[in-house]
């Protein structure tokens, strides 16, 4: 009993993209107009990212400024 068989990883469904339905400014679900970071692609609600602009806040993941 000297061979020890890992079990195979758990596949993972494909629905990980619903993370990028999130989001990162108000912490919830995106809103059906978007705003798409230029540079890293993150997606914000098009609201949060007015608010964003407005008070001078940048991307949260890449801090690129907020182009609108
Ligand atoms: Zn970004
Ligand atoms: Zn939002």
């Amino acid at each position: 009993m000297s061979d020890k068989k890992l079990p195979p990883p758990p596949t993972f469904p494909p629905s990980f993209t619903a993370a990028d339905k999130f989001c990162l400014f108000h912490k919830g679900d995106l809103s059906e107009a978007i705003y798409t970071c230029p540079k890293c692609k993150t997606i914000y609600c098009l609201e949060c990212a007015k608010n964003a602009q407005a008070d001078g806040k940048s991307c949260i993941k890449c801090k690129q400024i907020v182009l609108l």
